[in-house]
């Protein structure tokens, strides 16, 4: 998903000039992209510094005159503007233009070009935690915007059956009308009544959780009962914060191979750096490092 050559969002500049990276988001001080981003980029040493931008959705065509500007070399964009941003931009590189949301923005000959590192994020941290995609049967909840970047993330590594199942059932069979003939084929609506269930049958290997169940007030809720969880099977919470909710803690109980939202955090973080500085970049001897720093910031 990220292209073979890349073109640097900011070509290399002589002596000490930092260019200015950003995301930028409303609410943003509990971001931790500045951390994530500034480790990556002192240890590569790269000519880039890094902030958060609260940026409110009346100001967001303001930012983007910036970026043209070339006040900034590139940005990170979260919620609320990942697809409000779209119209404002010249390009769209897929995954973006399938997903219908943007998270990275890189400046490529004057022009802003839109992409979406969440799936290739996504499909990296499966890879670290040793977690196959491939022929894989997977209960998907959640259909918001993190589980359309999922869905394509699970497709493209070839994942057998996704079994998308959403409480608002509409939204979910709106996502897969969204897909080609040949993807939905391999996408199946499982309504929310029917998800534990589903879960218990020895056939679903992997159970993500992509809704926001187990964040903020509902800290002590999971999105599936505690039976739902075999051993053997893979359990991925997108939430890192906590690092441990509810859902990873009952599926490693049970003993199910776990992983939080961590990792995807951090590899889509790395791949849109990768895009900025046109680098492919390594992280495996930082990793655990880099991944206590951020657990230790929550
Ligand atoms: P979103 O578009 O707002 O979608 C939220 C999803 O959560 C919807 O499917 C919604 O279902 C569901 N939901 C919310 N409250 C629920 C409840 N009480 N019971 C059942 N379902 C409920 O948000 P998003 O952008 O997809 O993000 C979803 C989660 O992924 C968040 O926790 C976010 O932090 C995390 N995330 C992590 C990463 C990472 O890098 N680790 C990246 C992106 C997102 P309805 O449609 O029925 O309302």
């Amino acid at each position: 998903m990220i292209p073979k050559t890349i073109t640097p969002s900011c070509p290399p500049q002589g002596g000490n000039v930092q260019a200015r990276l950003a995301v930028i988001g409303d609410p943003i001080s509990h971001s931790l992209s500045p951390l994530l981003q500034n480790s990556l980029i002192a240890h590569f040493g790269l000519p880039f510094v890094y902030e958060a931008l609260h940026v409110r959705a009346e100001d967001l065509p303001v930012l983007v005159a910036r970026l043209r500007r070339g006040e900034l070399a590139g940005v990170n964009v979260t919620i609320p503007h990942k697809q409000a941003i779209i119209p404002m931009l010249d390009e769209l590189v897929y995954p973006a233009d399938r997903i219908g949301a943007v998270n990275t923005v890189c400046i490529v000959k004057g022009r802003l070009v839109g992409h979406n590192t969440d799936a290739v994020g996504f499909q990296r941290s499966c890879a670290k935690a040793n977690i196959a995609l491939s022929n894989k049967e997977i209960l998907l909840l959640g259909a918001g915007g993190a589980a359309k970047a999922l869905v394509f993330a699970l497709l493209e590594k070839g994942a057998r059956t996704i079994h998308l199942c959403n409480r608002n059932r509409e939204r979910a069979e709106r996502l897969r009308e969204s897909l080609s003939h040949a993807e939905r084929e391999r996408v199946r609506i499982v309504s929310w009544e029917e998800r534990a269930i589903l879960a218990q049958t020895q056939t679903v290997e992997i159970v993500i959780n992509t809704t926001s169940v187990g964040m903020h007030e509902t800290k002590t809720e999971s999105p599936l009962p505690v039976t739902a969880f075999h051993k053997g099977m893979a359990a991925i919470d997108l939430i890192y914060n906590p690092a441990e909710t509810l859902f990873l803690q009952q599926a490693e109980r049970a003993g199910a191979i776990v992983s939080n939202g961590l990792p995807m955090l951090i590899y889509q973080g790395l791949a849109a750096l990768e895009l900025w500085s046109g680098r492919r970049l390594k992280i495996e001897t930082i990793y655990a490092a880099l991944e206590k720093r951020m657990r230790e910031a929550l």
